[in-house]
């Protein structure tokens, strides 16, 4: 790989840091304690500037401003379509807003700009305007229970709701948390990722530009341990939605198990398979495994990190490979030259560095990359194993960087059963031409989005989320809302009704 570490100033102009103090009832306010803590530009490796650590008493705080605006305030009471309409407002600022937001999001986590612009901003208003629209289409259903008895069922806003998001896609995790949230009439605290707190907070700024009430949306940032945790332990949080690890994502549901039994939805880890098989393009192949585990760094989810390649285009497919991933230009993410920047922090950098020390260890061959790039910075070389093997720590845990695990398959059945042999179930990746083995291995396998000739085809109406440990409840899609509403059903007696 090639490293590119130009002057970003040649290529945008740096966004000023407005916003870093906590967003609480509709104000930016210090935290409680008045203290700050530092977020870095992975670029660098430098401070980019210091901003408010919420803790318990700023989530205390948040909440009964959040609890307020439900129990008293004019949001949950609105039609659906007074809400839309704040929605809508809100997502034409975000447009406004797309070039100053795409680059907070690149200095903050390292992600490149011109993914931003094009892709994570302007797809975050697309969202809040899908849900928007579905703001009053929010109904429930007539039961004709038996001939004395009429029922039907309302759906009715959840309460307030804690959303903890991570650091790898801050915008777009914001927007599928927060706009379901918004359209069902909830009123809500956001924990950002404390990596990336600085476009959450401007989002805060925008949704009272846009008109949202005071209280609604909250946004307190701060550290998992201490203000996420808060937030999931709270009595007065109705559900919690969690996306990160698996570890946390536990942790989460422990908290909200032994304080209010609150509902929780998780969307946590993955160790996604991608198969390719015989008769796919091996040029397509080799490209979509790379965008599966380089897009983002390596630094998502849904990472095809087990890429299994049918034993008869598998040379072939290795090779295209290697050419590829030595072509693969990293470094500074505002370069629209560059596809991968750095890694969002020293701690990610540095497991990512000790799974590759380990893969090695393990007796994995390494086909390329495997090395930090550069003295500055948290940029690691895209990194392909072959000969890995289902038991070995490369193949089992997320390791959320850019390294992919080859493996050779013969049959069908083969293929199906090992991309199943694993604890995650969030995604998986088909290449064929044949529609029939699309088809049966779509169905054969335990995840929750399967992407045929394609990887990373998101959307906002298409719901995700995971099987096994990879969490449960969806976010997007009209699934995405459900999980913000309660359902009352409410029953009649009908007397005298022949029917
Ligand atoms: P990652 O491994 O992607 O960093 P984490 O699961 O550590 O993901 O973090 C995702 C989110 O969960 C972040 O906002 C983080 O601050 C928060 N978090 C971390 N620990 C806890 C905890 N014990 N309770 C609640 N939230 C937490």
């Amino acid at each position: 790989a090639t490293l590119r570490n130009g002057s970003s100033e040649c290529y945008v102009k740096m966004p000023e840091i407005k916003f870093t103090k906590l967003f609480i009832n509709g104000q930016f306010v210090d935290s409680v304690s008045e203290k700050t803590y530092e977020t870095i530009d992975p670029r660098i490796g430098e401070v980019i500037a210091r901003v408010a650590e919420g803790d318990k008493e700023d989530v205390d705080l948040a909440v009964k401003a959040a609890r307020h605006a439900f129990d008293h305030g004019p949001w949950p009471r609105l039609s659906g379509c007074g809400r839309g309409r704040i929605m809508m407002k809100l997502a034409d600022l975000i447009d406004e807003n797309v070039e100053e937001l795409a680059a907070l999001d690149t200095i903050d986590a390292g992600k490149l700009f011109g993914s931003g612009k094009a892709i994570d901003i302007p797809q975050a208003a697309e969202t809040l305007r899908y849900y928007a629209g579905a703001a009053d289409k929010i109904h429930g259903e007539v039961l004709k229970m038996s001939r004395q008895l009429q029922g039907y069922t309302l759906r009715e806003p959840i309460g307030v709701v804690g959303h903890i998001i991570p650091w790898n896609f801050p915008t777009t995790m914001f927007f599928m948390k927060v706009s379901p949230a918004l359209a069902a009439g909830c009123t809500m605290i956001v924990k950002p990722a404390e990596q990336t707190p600085l476009t959450a907070l401007y989002y805060a700024h925008l949704a009272k530009l846009a008109g949202i009430p005071d209280g609604v949306l909250n946004v307190v940032t701060g550290f998992g341990p201490t203000a996420g945790a808060a937030v999931a332990s709270h009595m007065d949080v109705d559900k919690v939605s969690f996306t990160g690890s698996t570890e946390v994502g536990r942790l989460v549901m422990q908290a909200a198990a032994t304080s209010n039994l609150k509902s929780v939805s998780l969307e946590l880890g993955g160790k996604s398979p991608l198969l390719i098989f015989d008769d796919a393009d091996a040029d397509t192949a080799a490209e979509l495994a790379l965008l599966g585990n380089l897009y983002n760094k390596g630094e998502i989810c849904v990472a095809s990190s087990r890429v299994y390649v049918q034993e008869g285009i598998y040379d072939e497919f290795v090779n295209k490979l290697t050419e590829k991933a030595k072509a693969w230009v990293v470094g500074d993410p505002f370069d629209p030259a560059v596809r991968q920047g750095p890694q969002v922090d020293m701690e990610q950098f540095d497991k990512i560095l000790s799974y590759i020390r380990h893969g090695t260890r393990e007796g994995a061959t390494l086909l390329t990359g495997g090395k930090r790039i550069g003295e500055k910075g948290y940029y690691i070389e895209p990194t392909v194993f072959t000969d890995v093997k289902e038991d070995m720590l490369i193949a089992k845990d997320e390791i959320f960087g850019p390294v992919m695990s080859l493996m050779k398959f013969k049959t069908v059945e083969e293929a199906i059963k090992r991309a199943n042999d694993t604890r995650y179930g969030l995604a998986a990746g088909i290449v064929t031409k044949d529609i029939n083995v699309a088809n049966t291995v779509s169905r054969s396998i335990r995840a929750g989005t399967i992407w045929i000739n394609c990887y990373f085809a998101f959307d906002k109406d298409c719901p995700f989320g995971g099987y096994k440990m990879s969490g449960f409840g969806r976010d997007c899609g009209m699934e995405g809302i459900y999980k913000y509403l309660h359902i009352k059903s409410v029953v009649t007696p009908i007397y005298n009704s022949p029917w």
